[in-house]
């Protein structure tokens, strides 16, 4: 598949924290050169569509899913809205796609051929699809299959599954990468409602980010309605040995039978979740909301499809400890889904509300400790990002002269910085007054695409000059078009992470580990915030001790896995790396093996050992981590000597994750 990145992008991506959209935020890149055809403003350069001139108003999909050629071929049937009576052409966004026909619907109602031309494949953008449509059909049908190697699927056998005995795959749109399943306009600035039918083999189940059945039964042929209207990058598919259990009346768990027991379980707090998220802002719009449980291989935490978010099993830790992620994905139904970015540049527009709305659910339902900390964790990260971030892309609204690759478009900035600036909104004018803004911010906008200067417009007339004088123009201009993060940025203590500095300087000074009362009473966070601000590198004998207390080594918890295995690997604790060639083959999700493979690339034992693991692990990625893994190796400059335990190493140091 395509790499991802360009090899200027690649340079952030190894120095800096690995996540990706939806839930894990992309690394930041250098600016890429923009594409050709970038010109206007408003205009988003990541599609060749014009809305301008045509809309989408509705798809309709009529497809089949081929586990064995690993295709999806059918046809895509377009309602179209002409505001340009001028118009002559339909330009749709393809990628890697076979179009075997185009039709157009004639007044009469009969379908009718029409000329279309699918130009050379762009690396970034894909193939722009001009379709001549003189006469603006109302309707028009196109007829494709996709590449077997489409960069939004992936096709997983039996053997990579949970259950072993039905295939298994995905789609993941965001950015853009619906162009690479279905031809369309894909640009979040145009949204549509969708109806499906897709069939399949009849003993996998078939789910669509739309009305999906709890009691649906499986023979292989399924239709899908979704009539609220969505952006492109919220297409989504998913077909496996997938059963359901019910979480509460509107809310429940698909996974594959091994995995819904604790799914449903780690995830019981759903309910919980969307009633304290209506309370704040409103009613949930979507009807259903669903998880979907994907195998370790999915390449994000999560993606917030609606009425169904794709979930990495890695959150799945037994103690309920990583289900801000549930939070996150949830809180796109306001931020996001309803309300929506009109081109990545606006990205904080989705991922800053999100995460802020993501930490106010966290704070509601497990207490304002909790949201303290994961509020320092995402900082602490977040300035170590940063500050070796190009200053262009450090701004949360980016600047029509920078362009981007789309997914390197939301980087932690989109996330932690937006999110802050929400909250220093919020000490500004009041939680009251900022929470009746907000929700009539999501009122207002419902179902809208938009840019940050509409925020920003809505924001003065109904908050800044409802109260003035309590923020200044010139405080909003630096938070929003400012790199870095202002002085005056409000900063959050927590308690418990105090206990933890503590314990932690204590072994350091006198290799005493903290009593066993205190340890026994940390969560993951305390865990993470224990093992983010220890030295680069220990000494062997150091980690042995850490470990024979505590058995990182082995960890099932992720988040600490990409923390101790490259903390291992800088100091030459080769004790850890059978288990750790095991976790990073076993799991896809970028955000936690990219610091691990980090690590390994930095000496040339290292990079052997990141080459042979890739070797076992690849069949088994999805491509969007294959692309950033097979870049990472082969961009790798690995020290001639292997490392000893004693140099300092903080600038190879694989810094914290985003979230
Ligand atoms: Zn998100």
């Amino acid at each position: 598949m395509r790499p991802l990145r360009s090899a200027a992008g690649l340079l952030a991506l190894a120095v800096l924290a690995l996540t990706a959209c939806n839930r894990d935020a992309a690394p930041a890149a250098e600016p890429a050169a923009p594409p050709a055809q970038a010109a206007a403003v408003d205009r988003d350069e990541h599609s060749y569509a014009e809305p301008d001139k045509v809309v989408t108003e509705d798809l309709a999909l009529d497809i089949a899913l081929d586990f064995d050629a690993k295709t999806i071929a059918g046809t895509a049937t377009y309602t179209l809205q002409w505001t340009d009576q001028a118009a002559t052409q339909l330009v749709l966004d393809t990628r890697d796609l076979t179009i075997s026909k185009v039709e157009g619907e004639a007044a009469g109602g009969q379908w009718q051929p029409l000329q279309y031309a699918l130009a050379d494949a762009d690396a970034t953008l894909g193939s722009k699809l001009t379709i001549e449509t003189p006469e603006r059909n109302a309707k028009v049908r196109v007829t494709y299959v996709t590449s077997p190697d489409a960069s939004g699927l992936q096709w997983l056998t039996p053997e990579m599954t949970e259950g072993k005995q039905l295939p298994f795959m995905f789609s993941q749109s965001q950015q853009i990468h619906a162009r690479s399943w279905v031809p369309l306009q894909d640009t979040p600035a145009i949204r549509y409602t969708y109806t499906a039918h897709v069939t399949a083999r009849p003993d996998v189940m078939v789910l669509m980010s739309a009305d999906n059945d709890p009691a649906a039964q499986r023979d292989g042929d399924y239709s899908f309605k979704m009539p609220q209207k969505i952006p492109s990058y919220l297409m989504a598919i998913a077909a496996g040995d997938l059963v359901f259990q019910e979480i509460s009346g509107r809310a429940g768990v698909w996974a594959e039978p091994a995995m819904i027991d604790r799914a449903v379980a780690e995830f019981a707090d759903t309910e919980k979740m969307i009633e304290v998220t209506e309370q704040l802002y409103g009613p949930y719009r979507w009807e259903r909301y669903d998880l979907l449980i994907l195998p370790p291989s999915f390449p994000y935490g999560g993606m917030e499809n609606p009425r169904l978010s794709f979930i990495t099993p890695t959150v799945i830790v037994g103690d309920k400890s990583l289900v801000s992620l549930i939070a996150h994905e949830l809180a796109h139904s306001w931020s996001g889904n309803l309300v929506t970015f009109s081109s990545a540049k606006h990205g904080w527009l989705n991922e800053g509300f999100t995460s802020y709305v993501e930490n106010r659910i966290v704070e509601s339902l497990y207490g304002k400790e909790v949201s303290d900390m994961e509020y320092v964790i995402a900082r602490n990260s977040l300035r170590e990002n940063i500050a070796s971030m190009p200053e262009g892309t450090q701004a949360l609204a980016v600047k029509p002269d920078v362009a981007l690759d789309a997914d390197d478009a939301l980087s932690a900035v989109s996330y932690d910085k937006g999110a802050w600036f929400l909250q220093f909104l919020e000490q500004r004018f009041g939680r009251e007054n900022f929470d009746t803004f907000l929700r009539g911010y999501f009122d207002h906008f419902a179902f809208q695409s938009i840019t940050t200067e509409q925020f920003l417009a809505y924001a003065k007339e109904n908050l800044f000059d409802k109260f003035p004088d309590t923020v200044t123009d010139a405080e909003i201009q630096e938070w929003v078009y400012a790199p870095g993060i202002p002085g005056y940025a409000p900063q959050v203590m927590s308690r418990n992470f105090g206990i933890v500095d503590s314990a932690r300087l204590a072994w350091l000074g006198s290799a005493q580990l903290p009593p066993r009362q205190i340890t026994d009473a940390w969560s993951t966070q305390e865990w993470l915030h224990f093992l983010e601000s220890l030295p680069p590198t220990l000494t062997v004998e150091q980690l042995a001790q850490l470990d024979e207390a505590y058995t990182f080594t082995g960890t099932d918890n992720g988040e600490i896995a990409m923390r101790w295995y490259p903390l291992a690997v800088r100091s030459g604790y080769t004790q850890a790396n059978e288990a750790l060639a095991e976790f990073t083959t076993r799991v896809g999700r970028r955000k936690l093996i990219m610091p691990i493979y980090t690590a390994l690339v930095q000496t040339e034992a290292g990079l052997a050992l990141a080459k042979q693991i890739f070797e076992t692990a690849r069949p088994g990625y999805h491509p969007i981590t294959t692309g950033s893994v097979e870049t990472l190796i082969n961009e790798a400059k690995p020290a001639p000597a292997p490392a000893p335990a004693e140099t300092p190493a903080a600038d190879a140091a694989a810094p914290a994750p985003a979230n």
